[in-house]
């Protein structure tokens, strides 16, 4: 069985503030460490339910946050980031029986966690077919492209709930739970158990899981904080202005989708 495992540190347990997901500033060791916890639960209850191959990607800011030697020695890492459009799911493809998320937040706009966003803290939010998206959305849809299910995600009690709208077969653990600058959190060890266990059992129950169906067409909409940086991102071909801070983009294949987030929002 080939698992693969996305890592995120906004929704890793109690983070609270930008400082602890910046390499360099106070507090950022700890949360780190506790990232690399979550992870390798993650990763043993993926061999416990029978896992002969797991890749991880380190997927928050530079791509270099989890200690690596800490890892089982069967896992493949994957830090930085290469550019290819599939982002925190790079080398995801149909080889893999199911994808893991840890450690993920609520999107841009959102006030469920203090640290929300979508991609960048640049955009007010990301709307797909006219709703609001989150980087979940985003991995869930590539995941979806590529035949494979999503499992299993860790990350802020919003994010959850909305993982179960998305799809009610994905288990998920809360690690907190925001309300304006605050979190409300379990305890990390707690939170450290949970994910071994709902991973083990998510990936027992793997023949229950089905790949979801992707629409036909996609109406992307990205709302800019900068009506300046809407301007110029209205030149990327098949994208116009709609707003004076917003471009949008209508494709029928994903893979446009994300071709276009890599140069309009990642770039
Ligand atoms: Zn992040």
């Amino acid at each position: 069985m080939k698992v693969y495992i996305s890592a995120d540190i906004e929704g890793i347990t109690a983070i609270a503030h930008w400082d602890e997901a910046t390499i360099g500033r106070p507090g950022y060791e700890l949360l780190r460490e506790q990232m690399t916890r979550e992870v390798i639960a993650a990763c043993q209850g993926s061999l416990a339910a029978g896992a002969t191959h797991i890749t991880v990607k380190d997927a928050h800011d530079s791509g270099r946050n989890l200690i690596p030697d800490r890892l089982p020695e069967l896992v493949e890492l994957i830090r930085g980031w290469s550019g290819h459009p599939y982002c925190m799911v790079q080398e995801l493809d149909r080889s893999y029986d199911a994808l893991i998320l840890i450690g993920y937040h609520s999107p841009a706009g959102s006030g469920a966690n203090p640290l929300a966003h979508t991609y960048t803290t640049e955009v007010n939010q990301i709307r797909l077919n006219g709703q609001r998206i989150s980087e979940f959305h985003l991995v869930s849809f590539t995941a979806a492209y590529e035949g494979v299910p999503v499992v299993f995600l860790s990350g802020d009690a919003e994010l959850c709930a909305e993982a179960k709208t998305y799809d009610p077969a994905i288990q998920t653990v809360n690690t907190h739970k925001g309300r304006g600058r605050s979190v409300i959190a379990r305890h990390p060890q707690q939170i450290v158990a949970a994910i071994r266990q709902g991973v083990e059992g998510s990936l027992r129950r793997l023949a229950e899981y089905q790949p979801r169906r992707l629409p036909d067409h996609f109406r992307l909409e990205v709302d800019y904080k900068e009506p300046a940086r809407a301007y110029r991102q209205s030149f990327y071909p098949g994208c116009r202005l709609v707003s004076d801070s917003t471009v949008c983009l209508e494709v029928s294949d994903w893979f446009e989708v994300l071709r276009a987030l890599e140069f309009i929002v990642l770039s």
